[in-house]
């Protein structure tokens, strides 16, 4: 067994962690996880009977591979004192290293995609693995709703469906994200943290927080529970700003939730806030739709 360790980001997904599991196995690494998964990822891995990756909060001094991040500020505690050997995503890259290392980014829906292409005929042995795998894809790109979706991501998809003995790809996709869509009587930290993301703006530390609902009307019977904790979070932590996105995806829209200046919300996405917030027709996308343009208003 080798001693290298495959690992997703921090607040992990369905994608981090199944597209850990499918590399681990593929590679003969093993799995981690560096925190707790989400309600949506559990589901999963226990329709697919695959235990869950065993938890490492700390990587110094192991032997690292990267899955689904590169942005430092997403990466395990102690990954500084680490030897991270390759990178498999599907992010801008945001990594500088000391020396040269395995990089595979592709501008796809899921890393879940990046190695569904690249170990085609592993992947066809392997239908479990093939599940974990269609998971992440449809939980990455909300079931092909995502501006992030590319043809390849359906394409992919597909594949793994026949091959994992999904027929209906859709209504597996409203399953998946059934078992985290709802945020009713969770406290407000949890939902805001589940997926969560630092980043850095110009020297500006920004965190956005993310929850896919059926019905955004959760988030609006709670809008002033979930302004105070943002507030209070961006005062404890040093943000310059901190964004929370309730995404409906029935509706296809985001209610973006802020702590911090209203003139950079409203520079970045065009729209007077009203309040603490304001609804974004289309947007459901993190990666592509909140990060840029706010890091545009941040640094511009
Ligand atoms: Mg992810
Ligand atoms: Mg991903
Ligand atoms: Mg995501």
């Amino acid at each position: 067994m080798s001693d290298v360790i495959v690992i997703g980001h921090k607040a992990p997904d369905t994608d981090t962690v199944c597209s850990a599991i499918v590399y681990a196995a593929i590679k003969g690494y093993k799995a981690a996880t560096p925190g707790e998964l989400n309600e949506e990822t559990a589901w999963v891995l226990n329709y697919f009977k695959v235990p869950a990756p065993p938890l490492l909060q700390n990587a110094a001094g192991k032997k690292l591979v990267l899955v689904d991040h590169n942005e430092p500020a997403q990466v395990v505690d102690g990954a500084d004192q680490a030897e991270i050997i390759e990178i498999v995503d599907h992010h801008k890259m945001n990594f500088v290293c000391n020396t040269p290392i395995y990089v595979h980014v592709e501008p796809v829906g899921s890393t879940a995609t990046v190695l569904a292409k690249k170990y085609a005929d592993w992947v066809k042995n392997n239908p479990t693995y093939a599940g974990l795998l269609l998971s992440a894809v449809l939980s990455d790109t909300v079931i092909f709703k995502s501006p992030t979706t590319t043809d390849e991501d359906k394409k992919v998809a597909a594949d793994l469906a026949k091959i994992a003995g999904i027929s209906d790809i859709q209504a597996f996709g409203i399953d998946i994200k059934k078992a985290k869509a709802s945020i009713k009587g969770k406290p407000i930290a949890d939902v805001i943290h589940v997926d969560f993301k630092d980043f850095d703006f110009g020297g500006k530390k920004v965190g956005i927080g993310q929850t896919e609902l059926i019905d955004i009307n959760e988030c609006y019977d709670r809008a002033g529970e979930i302004s105070s904790y943002l507030n209070e979070l961006k005062a404890g932590k040093g943000y310059a700003m901190v964004v929370f996105i309730g995404t409906d995806i029935i509706k296809e829209g985001s209610e973006l939730y802020f702590a911090g200046d209203a003139a950079v919300m409203e520079k970045a996405f065009g729209k007077k806030p009203e309040g603490a917030s304001m609804w974004l027709d289309g947007v459901m996308s993190r990666k592509k739709q909140v990060a840029p343009p706010l890091e545009k208003a941040f640094t511009s």
